[in-house]
Parts: C-alpha cells; structure tokens; sequence
C-alpha cells in the first residue's frame, strides 16, 4: 500500500525536476513530461497542460501500469502510454524524462545523432543513442519505436520531435538528459562552429567500456 506521504515526496521531486528541466531551456510553454514508478503497478506522471516549471504536487496523476487513471484531479500527460509501454518493457526502470532540448533536438532533425566517442562522461553515461524516425506525439507509433530500445540503452532522440531518457529514480533520468543535451551542444560547436572534431580512440573506448 502506497502511503501519501511516499507519493508526496515523489510528487516534490517531480515538481524539483521541471523547474530544472525548464530552467535549463529543454521545455518551452507546456512541453515534456515527467513520471516516476512508485511500485510494481503504480507511477506518478505529470498533469497535460502545464508547464514543467510550473508543476504543482498536488496536480500530479497517479497511474496504474494497465492505463488506469486513479486521480481525478487533473489529466495525465498525452504521452502517458509511452512512459507506461517503457515501465512494462524494463522492470529496472524507476523514471522517465521527455523533453524538446533545443541542441539534441536539432541534431535528430538534422538526421544525426550523438557521436558515442567525444567525451569520457557521455561514453560512460550515454553509450549509443539511437535517432528513431518521426512519429506522432500521443499515437502508439512512438512506443512501438522506443520499446525495443529500453533493455540496452538509456536515451533515445525522436526525429523531428525532441528526446526521452530513463534511469533508476528521477535524478538519474533527468541526469542523463543533462549529459544528452551537454554533449549535442559541445559536438555542434565542434563540427559546425570549429568544423573539427578529434574522437577518443577505440583503445580508450575499450578502457571506458571496461
Ligand atoms: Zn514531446
């Protein structure tokens, strides 16, 4: 049984973790969504329709993993399916971020994703993200695209659209969007600014990957 005051804490960290998100420009208005697993069965997501720098704890939406809608006080995120096929698609997954960063999101719709050997960190945070092709936001289509993915990596770009991270609790998830965003804005100023980029070589990728 799911105590309020568990559920109060991890609606705080939520609302902590839009003020960061927003704050660092990878939202604008009402973009992204944010959810935490609570149990087994059960998340916390973010209401539609409100700013992630702007959430309110109370307004949070309690979930169950089957799609069902326990709160009545405000309307789950219109990618709530998503953030439920990827918890049913990877048990180890205790959080989920989505978001539009203006640098990873202009790479995907460039058609380039990450380069997996600039920086030690995004080796040993990032490994390969994937750029998956465009799909509507809300439809099935963009879960059917990202679950395959959910086992071996903890991001993925959506072409087009913007980019969604996973991780074992809040902070880990939105972490790795972090480094996501860092890393595209530093390979965009080397490749397209400077037009020069050296790559760790594959000797030291192997003594990363360990
Ligand atoms: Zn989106």
């Amino acid at each position: 049984m799911l105590s309020d005051s568990f559920i109060a804490d991890v609606a705080a960290q939520i609302v902590s973790i839009g003020q960061r998100m927003y704050q660092k420009g990878f939202v604008a208005a009402n973009d992204g969504n944010i959810s935490c697993r609570l149990d087994e069965n059960t998340i916390l997501i973010t209401p539609t329709g409100v700013s992630k720098g702007f959430l309110d704890a109370s307004g949070m939406v309690l979930v169950r993993l089957d799609g069902t809608v326990i709160s009545k006080n405000a309307a789950p995120s219109c990618e709530m399916p998503m953030h439920l096929r990827i918890y049913r698609a990877n048990s180890s997954i205790g959080a989920i971020t989505h978001a539009h960063p203006p640098y990873s999101t202009a790479l995907g719709i460039a058609g380039f994703t990450l380069n997996d050997s600039l920086l030690p960190e995004s080796v040993l945070r990032l490994h390969d993200v994937p750029l998956l092709p465009y799909a509507t936001p809300g439809t099935d289509a963009l879960p059917d695209l990202i679950v395959p993915h959910c086992e071996k990596t903890r991001a993925v770009l959506l072409q087009n659209h913007g980019a969604v991270t996973w991780g074992k609790d809040l902070q880990d998830a939105f972490f790795t969007m972090e480094a996501l965003e860092h890393t595209a804005q530093i390979q965009l100023i080397c490749e397209h600014l400077i037009g020069k980029s050296n790559r760790i070589s594959a000797e030291h990728m192997q003594e990363l990957k360990g």
